[in-house]
């Protein structure tokens, strides 16, 4: 897909921004003067995709590597894969709308089971052959890495080569080895061998019977490279902040965590690094929050002096903190307070199971009494919303737990009522499903109808309680079971799967249990082979990747758990328990626990500017070309964050959400482009004018660019309904001039034309007749003799309650819509 067929085709799907790949920090290089191109593909949406951290390190590495460029591409929705099908356009790479079988390589980051179909999908698309067998030298190497590959079996047909375990050292031995395996003009098979010899990888074609991969770890993930200058996407992805990555792994030891078991040892990330790492990435991305990302915050050495530096540092400049995830341990004492000195980020707490003695069983230490403590802490520091998580279907689960965890929830609804308020209580509950390299792995997964009958209990709970419930869909947590410890017949499966049109399962709204039955079926294989219990002895498909952990650890950790006894963590000094550490490059790293003062320089917090010192700028902007897929909430952020990259020290609102002092005196339709718009933006600290628009300039994305920016009164405002709008819209051939001419008079001569028009979810008619001041054809557009595109003027009024857009008016009045419609090019001119 080239540019040009890339923008039409844009106007046609949901979220254009999605495609774009021209966001602040993207790295574009010219491919034909790079020796390898590598792709990294996420099987997800953008908004997903985007908000793993692993693919904005993978991305800045691989470009790194001189004489490489890395680019990325992302699941198409649903509406781009039907245009792209219709119009026989291969899927591309967002940063070149280069086609993905010209890639050399093409990096699958598998985060999820069930985004395993849009792995096919993309290959589908991009006319590459599922199976590894099938693909000759003609075609990329298609390899993966990310958690799933712990259990490689149900893919491995798809890849060459599969990477287990920590990804930043081996993707740069991937990178020398495919740069001379290249300039050698070599066979696949010859990139192949050499790949199998590296540590942590596996190559499928090439493993005999008998071999092991060991995963790859990074023993020091201060030595390890860490982005500072992140994309920052121009849509509201799923976490939409600066995501730091300040320990892997987890100390903790719980049953049913794979993560915590496949990411040992326990590695913090030096705070002084952070600190530094967090202050350089804020000045390249404007991020207004900063997220602390590791499987327990609070379980970092030193989280109270480094939030408390944090937010010394950064209060003033109205950066928020937030953590994934925080042991309620660590929310008694300070950290509530400090993370809520700029805004509450909200309370995530994860009890898992509702009794004590089922926790004992999964090792989740909770102490009920330090909980209560804790709630009460946050709900009298004005928190109202806390999400709590629980899993149903654990091993032992009797229907004392299930009632335990409304009980639980309740109780903690109480504790706010009991300080006079009434918090907002989520609760969400998940179907356990036993997971490779745990002590769960050889457990059971509770049949679908047994998921069915406890999740109706709760359901019937929860109403008595009133809490707000939210479940996963038990046909989900059963699929995700078959291919988390499934085995090589799956392969067969997901070809059926995504043949009978299987995409996006981890999305209820798109998940078809119905079609997964019948691709069990036509490939023969049960649907529930592999939900039992297993044995020690037996064989698993995953026993060949080792993790370092002992087997038989886990299996001493999962009786431990049926006799309901709980395991330390990891301690910080020597330990051989399960086998991983061996005392040197491999071991626990924890920083020392300080429990006062802070890393690095702390500035001091300005409170209370002078109001005299504040100052108001009317900035002139222009928004043109693929821009105009920008929407108005994502102008705003776009605006937000290109104000604290410039380094302007914007002024906020008060309360418990601040929001700079931005104010756009109109919203422009996504799709049409402006050569004026206006935007009030209210400074704290005087700067001149001129200046304003310089800084803003070296930092806006191309395509919007300030004009014009002059001082106004601190009080003077943007009208809500601003004079008349003025556009030129060039239209397509699909109309002649005559035509365009006879359907604008008939138009104007009637004295109303109503249209439906759907906002924010509600319908509504409006007579777009009373908006439209003036319509004609212009002129003739130059060239357009030659092109067949003819150029309109429209003036619309904005009147209160009553509002149209361009692209209503054009296929209100001359009838064209979708493709043709797509194809009009509207300019705001006043
Ligand atoms: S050897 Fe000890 S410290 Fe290291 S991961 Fe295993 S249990 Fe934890």
């Amino acid at each position: 897909m080239n540019g040009d067929q890339l923008k039409e085709v844009l106007s046609l799907v949901s979220r254009p921004v999605r495609y774009l790949g021209s966001e602040v920090n993207a790295i574009r290089k010219d491919l034909s003067q790079v020796r390898l191109r590598f792709c990294l593909a996420f099987p997800d949406v953008y908004e997903v995709g985007m908000s793993h951290l692993g693919i904005q390190i993978l991305y800045h590495i691989i470009n790194g590597i001189k004489g490489v460029a890395c680019e990325r591409v992302f699941a198409p929705w649903v509406d781009m894969e039907q245009v792209l099908r219709e119009k026989k356009i291969p899927l591309t790479s967002l940063e070149s709308s280069t086609p993905l079988h010209q890639f050399d390589i093409l990096g699958f980051s598998l985060q999820y089971e069930l985004c395993f179909t849009n792995v096919l999908n993309m290959l589908d698309l991009s006319h590459i052959p599922f199976l590894a067998k099938e693909r000759d030298d003609r075609f990329p190497l298609i390899i993966a890495g990310g958690p799933t590959t712990f259990n490689p079996a149900p893919v491995a047909d798809f890849f060459d080569a599969i990477v287990v375990g920590d990804g930043e050292e081996v993707v740069l031995e991937i990178g020398a080895l495919a740069l001379q395996w290249k300039e050698a003009n070599g066979k696949k098979e010859d990139l192949l061998k050499s790949l199998s010899r590296l540590k942590g990888v596996y190559v499928p074609s090439l493993r005999q019977e008998g071999e092991t991969v060991r995963k790859r770890i990074i023993s020091d993930l201060n030595q390890a490279p860490f982005p500072t200058c992140p994309i920052v996407p121009y849509m509201k992805v799923v976490h939409d902040r600066l995501n730091l990555e300040i320990a892997r792994g987890c100390r903790r030891g719980c049953r049913f965590c794979e993560a915590g078991f496949i990411h040992r040892p326990y590695r913090e990330r030096d705070p002084k690094l952070v600190q530094k790492t967090i202050h350089a990435s804020l000045e390249q991305t404007g991020y207004e929050e900063i997220s602390l990302l590791s499987l327990s915050a609070g379980d970092y050495a030193s989280i109270g002096p480094l939030l408390s530096s944090l937010m010394d540092r950064f209060e003033s400049k109205r950066v928020a903190v937030s953590f994934p995830s925080l042991r309620i341990e660590s929310i008694v004492g300070h950290l509530a307070g400090e993370v809520q000195r700029v805004r509450k980020t909200g309370f995530t707490i994860a009890p898992e199971a509702g009794t004590e003695r089922l926790r004992r069983v999964i090792n989740k230490e909770l102490d009920e009494e330090v909980l209560f403590r804790g709630l009460t802490e946050i709900f009298s520091r004005g928190w109202r919303n806390i999400k709590l998580y629980f899993m149903m279907g654990l091993p032992t689960e009797e229907e004392e737990d299930l009632k335990g965890i409304l009980d639980l929830s309740r109780k903690i609804a109480s504790v706010g009522g009991r300080q006079g308020i009434h918090p907002s209580v989520n609760l969400s509950v998940s179907t356990f499903v036993p997971k490779p390299h745990t002590p769960f792995q050889w457990e059971r997964q509770i049949p679908l109808e047994e998921m069915k009958e406890r999740l109706q209990f709760l359901k019937d709970g929860v109403k008595r309680n009133r809490l707000h419930f939210k479940w996963q869909d038990p046909h989900l947590s059963f699929l995700e079971g078959m291919f988390s410890r499934g085995d090589r017949r799956l392969s067969r499966v997901l070809i059926e799967a995504h043949r009978l049109g299987c995409r996006f399962d981890g999305w209820s709204d798109q998940f078809r249990f119905s079609l997964w039955k019948e691709a069990f079926e036509i490939a023969g294989v049960e649907m529930d082979f592999n939900t039992q219990k297993k044995r020690l002895a037996d064989s698993l498909p995953w026993s060949f990747i080792e993790t370092g952990v002992k087997p038989t650890y886990l299996w001493e950790e999962y009786q431990r758990g049926l006799r309901e006894e709980v395991s330390p963590p990891c301690p910080v000094e020597d330990c051989r328990r399960c086998g991983l550490c061996d005392g040197k490059r491999l071991r626990v790293i924890a920083n020392r626990a300080r429990e006062s003062g802070s890393y690095g320089r702390i500035e001091k917090v300005v409170k209370g500017r002078q109001r005299g010192m504040k100052q108001k700028i009317r900035l002139t902007f222009t928004k043109r070309e693929e821009m105009r897929f920008v929407s108005h909430l994502e102008l705003v952020h776009l605006f937000h964050r290109a104000s604290k990259r410039a380094g302007l020290s914007l002024c906020y609102s008060e309360g418990f959400h601040p929001l700079p002092r931005i104010v756009f005196a109109r919203a422009l339709p996504v799709g049409v482009e402006s050569l004026r718009e206006i935007v009030h933006i209210e400074l704290e600290k005087r700067i001149s004018p001129q200046e304003v628009k310089k800084r803003l300039n070296a930092v806006l994305p191309q395509g919007i660019e300030i004009v014009e920016a002059k001082e106004v009164p601190l009080l003077s405002s943007l009208t809500p309904f601003p004079s008349p709008a003025v556009y030129w819209i060039s239209l397509d051939h699909s109309l002649s001039r005559e035509e365009v001419i006879a359907r604008i008079e008939k138009a104007l001569n009637e004295k109303e034309l109503y249209i439906d028009q759907e906002r924010k979810g509600r319908k509504r008619k409006v007579d777009i007749r009373a908006l439209i001041e003036r319509m004609g054809l212009k002129g003739i557009e130059k060239g357009a003799e030659e092109t067949g595109r003819w150029e309109v003027e429209l003036v619309l009024r904005n009147e209160p309650g009553r509002t149209a857009k361009p692209p209503e008016i054009i296929e209100a009045i001359l009838g064209l819509k979708g493709e043709s419609l797509s194809r009009c090019r509207i300019i705001k001119v006043e």
